[in-house]
């Protein structure tokens, strides 16, 4: 048996007023999609634990299939494995985002999606201004700390605190360390969302510091004169320290691949054992190359059994607030991703195919939120409904078939059901 996960992230909305009362799924043409649900089953499945924020790191999780209220430690040390480093136990990741916030307003949490070379410029400010050893106010008193500054996809980079929470000394940040995600704070003024509780205070000095290393930064003063947002400071957010996650292969008996541009989702599936495949033109926006997904999906099911291929682009397109741009996105993932793996898998055997978001991205709001979304899973040994809905969106879902538990969805429903 073969299986293949497609996540259009973020896809799950509300019925837009600019789509003629429609969701953006329902809007979309998505013939293979709908051809899922008609023929499998359509639900609905919560990924996203009440006390846990709504982003794709806790939704990838539930998922893969793990709970992540047992697994989840944040979002940095998820990308810190994709990006090649290394944390010992007693290190934490810390999401340092470039970010566009004139005036203190988190007007653009991706700094104009700030190219790769020049974001790479300012962590290195970052990385020689700031890096290295520091005395920080820990819980119990000050601890030395080693900040390491690591550049990553354009404005998605790292901070790594090297023994922050060495046994016996103060924490550097611990468990009451409370950031803010700035992608979902569009356009609210940063002061009341600044870290709290451990390390709040030295993260928030970082932070600040940054506004002026970047202030007149080549990298900036480039972009502003091509008429481009500047980085006009760092964001910390989203630290942790490394899960521990039980390798998919020992738990299902099958080998994975993921297809992803996004770090946070890549570093989920190889943290769990999956291989990483790369494929050239996937940039994790709205001009990814989705043919290209596609036929490398196709490949890797020649010697894997089980394909996972995530697309980033709806969800960007809910945070610009784009209504069109998100079901153009959608029907891109359709056409070019969907289409041509049900076509190749026919010729494949026996296949499970699911399709999922992996939280909602509301347009309304340009970010995520809790909820179900739905799903549609078909393939070998799932009957068809004796009333098959209209297609693959919102409206057409039971609202009494929710899979409370996400992470349970995988396992039980798709792997051994
Ligand atoms: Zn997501």
């Amino acid at each position: 048996m073969k299986y293949v996960i497609v996540i259009p992230d973020g896809a799950a909305d509300e019925a837009q007023a600019s789509l003629g009362g429609k969701t953006p799924l329902e809007a979309a043409r998505i013939p293979h999609m709908d051809s899922i649900a008609r023929r499998g089953i359509l639900g609905w499945a919560d990924n996203v634990p009440p006390s846990l924020t709504a982003a794709s790191d806790v939704a990838t999780l539930s998922l893969f299939g793990y709970d992540p209220m047992r697994y989840y430690t944040g979002r940095a040390p998820l990308e810190a494995r994709a990006m090649g480093i290394n944390l010992g136990p007693e290190d934490f990741a810390v999401r340092c985002n470039l970010v566009h916030a004139p005036g203190d307003v988190m007007a653009d949490f991706t700094a104009g999606h700030i190219g790769n070379e020049e974001g790479a410029a300012l962590i290195a400010t970052l990385q020689e201004k700031l890096g290295g050893k520091r005395i920080v106010q820990g819980d119990s008193g000050p601890v030395e700390v080693v900040l390491e500054f690591h550049p990553g996809v354009s404005y998605r980079n790292l901070m790594i605190v090297r023994g922050g929470a060495l046994a016996g000394k103060p924490a550097a940040l611990d468990s009451t360390t409370k950031t803010q995600a700035p992608h979902d704070v569009p356009d609210q003024p940063t002061g009341p969302h600044l870290p709290k509780g451990t390390g709040g205070a030295w993260l928030t000095q970082l932070m600040e510091e940054s506004k002026k290393l970047f202030a007149g930064h080549p990298a900036n003063e480039g972009r502003v004169a091509r008429g481009k947002k500047a980085a006009t400071q760092c964001w910390l957010w989203g630290q942790g320290r490394v899960p521990s996650l039980d390798s998919f292969e020992m738990m299902h008996g099958l080998k994975g691949a993921i297809i992803s541009a996004v770090d946070l989702v890549r570093g989920v599936g190889q943290l769990i054992g999956w291989k990483r495949v790369d494929v050239a033109g996937a940039t994790g926006y709205l001009d990814t190359d989705y043919a290209a997904k596609g036929r490398q999906a196709i490949e890797c099911l020649k010697d894997h059994d089980l394909v996972c291929v995530h697309v980033e682009a709806p969800d960007e397109a809910s945070h610009e607030g784009r209504a069109d741009a998100k079901v153009r996105a959608i029907e891109e993932i359709d056409a070019h991703i969907v289409g041509p793996l049900l076509k190749a898998l026919e010729g494949m055997g026996e296949y499970r195919i699911l399709v999922e978001p992996d939280h909602r991205t509301l347009i309304r709001t340009k970010a995520h939120t809790h909820g179900p979304v739905p799903f549609a899973l078909a393939g070998a040994g799932i009957a068809p409904p004796a009333n098959p809905p209209a297609g693959y969106h919102e409206a057409g879902v039971p609202a009494d078939f929710v899979v409370q538990t996400g992470h349970q969805l995988l396992g039980a429903w798709m792997i051994r059901r």
